[in-house]
């Protein structure tokens, strides 16, 4: 018999359908006790990330109100994760893993310029997925888990204009995008060791993703 946590979570995932997600649950901060701001955008023309036909490309996981997990808690901004390194036994999720399958596109969720591009996670096909960070007005996003012919493969170089919507990467192995927020100016993607606070240029995205998924435009392969 599934446990609680899974049905709350089933029934959450299922709760943030586009009419009814605001009436029923809502994102708690995180972490509670110096919540990193969440990520805001300015723009009117927006995207979902993820050009891909997977049934659950919508899903947004994160910690309601309630008590539970809407998605699926690992998935979630702050959720838990094992690291091997010795001197930093765990670290937390700085990002939002959105499903997805290896070779869909990954697009620009609106207008923004190419800042970096650098090997990230190497995923159980032995494949190493890069992050690509972009910078869109107000904040500075990571498109992460992605193939390292990304840029190659769409005629993108370091520095350019990309526009809303632009194919930008390729879904990796690791068949996810890893999504990150960080204020503007940030070059880099930073990790966060367990017990630390949460660094300081880190955004939460997930009203930013609820957002996209709730009205941004969507593309299908
Ligand atoms: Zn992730």
């Amino acid at each position: 018999m599934p446990s609680r946590r899974l049905l709350l979570a089933a029934f959450a995932a299922l709760a943030i359908a586009p009419a009814c997600r605001a009436e029923i649950f809502e994102p708690v901060a995180q972490p509670a006790d110096n919540p990193a701001p969440f990520a805001e955008s300015r723009a009117t023309i927006r995207y979902w990330p993820v050009v891909t036909t997977h049934p659950r490309w919508r899903e947004v996981s994160f910690e309601t109100d309630g008590g539970g997990f809407a998605g699926v808690e690992l998935r979630r901004f702050n959720a838990p994760r094992p690291a091997p390194r010795a001197d930093n036994p765990t670290r937390r999720h700085v990002g939002i893993d959105l499903f997805a399958r290896p070779g869909d596109a990954v697009i620009a969720v609106e207008d923004g310029r190419l800042v970096d591009f650098y090997p990230f996670l190497r995923a159980r096909t032995g494949e190493m997925s890069y992050a690509l960070l972009v910078a869109h007005d107000g904040y500075v996003a990571n498109y992460g888990e992605v193939r390292e012919s990304s840029l190659r493969d769409n005629g993108l170089a370091l520095g350019q204009d990309v526009g809303a919507g632009q194919p930008v990467a390729t879904i990796s192995d690791t068949a996810q995008l890893h999504f990150e927020t960080y204020v503007s100016g940030t070059s880099r993607g930073q990790s966060w060791a367990h017990g630390a606070p949460c660094p300081a240029r880190v955004l939460n995205p997930t009203l930013l993703l609820l957002d996209l998924a709730r009205d941004g435009r969507r593309l299908t392969p």
